[in-house]
């Protein structure tokens, strides 16, 4: 989008073939192995958080160290959307097509169509300022799901520096409406990334702890659900290596797509590893969108790349993104 490639990297629109790693036969059924990895942007720091805009079939997504959103589609290519941008990270669609924007700087859940004026959803929890709120998804029940790692107060790189004021890093819930947040789990480390299985029995959330502690795990937990709440521990469901799973997705079938140093690992329900996407950037988090919704899109430290799947997204966002009503 502005300045060059690195010289290991293809320009914007060019693209890497092949890039999928067979790891199971099952692959087959969500990915063409031969499909190209195309570059549609480049010029980031750390992209994240990306959502599908299907009104106008528009991907947004989160530049965080550089303070600003991009959007790319077909006709207008890559161009910042938003500067300064509360340096935002993940985003999501509610059930009415509404974007929830997680924002480090005024460390905040916020609410918008995508375009215009944002509303605050929630910025406090027990009376103290949340961390930085940093990944999101919406249930099929309208509540709003959220983690709170600190990355957005340990310096000025993706926030502002601050004292932390909660005791922890929860992932928390926000009842359809509520102003207060309630901690839906209070054992993690970093909680990160997060969605839920297609029936919502299983909710997965990935700890980044690793990246301020090496001697930290790297799992995704899958943690029980029951009544569209937690029900118990989460177990380990997988570890990523290399690199830490930050974002990740759930497909229709309950397979994992999930962001690691290496590309996307696709990790089947039992915790099979399917296979992998390489991606020559370490990889932020991925979305399903484009028109039939079989385009994944992911972000990755200096770019925006897509492939073509087999199959489409689970959960709310991905449901609206293709037309459909929820809730
Ligand atoms: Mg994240």
């Amino acid at each position: 989008m502005e300045g060059s490639s690195a010289p290991s990297l293809p320009a914007v629109g060019e693209s890497l073939q092949p890039v999928v790693r067979v790891g199971d036969p099952r692959l087959a059924a969500l990915i063409d192995p031969a499909a190209p990895l195309v570059r549609l942007a480049d010029g980031c720091t750390w992209a994240e958080g990306p959502v599908w805009l299907p009104a106008t079939e528009t991907l947004l997504f989160s530049d965080i160290p550089n303070d600003r959103a991009i959007r790319w589609n077909e006709r207008e290519g890559a161009v910042v959307h938003r500067r300064p941008n509360d340096f935002t990270n993940g985003n999501t669609l509610d059930r009415e097509g509404r974007v929830i924007h997680c924002e480090h700087g005024p460390r905040r859940v916020t609410r918008s169509d995508g375009y215009g004026a944002r509303t605050t959803l929630v910025d406090r929890h027990a009376g103290k300022r949340l961390n930085s709120p940093n990944d999101v998804v919406v249930a099929r029940d309208g509540s709003i799901w959220f983690t709170d790692p600190p990355y957005g107060i340990l310096s000025d790189r993706e926030g502002y520096a601050a004292p932390m004021e909660q005791a922890a890093c929860h992932v928390y819930r926000l009842a359809p409406g509520a102003t207060e947040p309630v901690v839906e789990i209070e054992t993690m480390g970093h909680p990160n990334g997060l969605a839920f299985s297609p029936d919502e029995t299983i909710l997965y959330v990935a700890d980044t702890l690793y990246a301020v502690d090496p001697t930290a795990s790297r799992p995704i937990l899958a943690f029980p659900m029951a009544d569209g709440r937690v029900a118990g521990p989460g177990r380990l469901f997988a570890s990523i290596d290399p690199g830490v799973a930050d974002g990740l997705r759930v497909d229709v079938h309950g397979n994992v797509w999930t962001s690691a140093g290496d590309g996307i690992h696709i990790i089947a329900p039992d915790g099979t590893e399917l296979g992998r996407i390489g991606v020559p950037e370490p990889t932020a988090n991925c979305v399903f969108g484009g028109a039939d919704g079989r385009r994944l899109f992911i972000t990755a430290s200096s770019s925006l790349w897509a492939i073509e799947t087999r199959t489409i997204g689970a959960g709310v966002a991905a449901a609206v993104a293709r037309g459909e009503k929820v809730g």
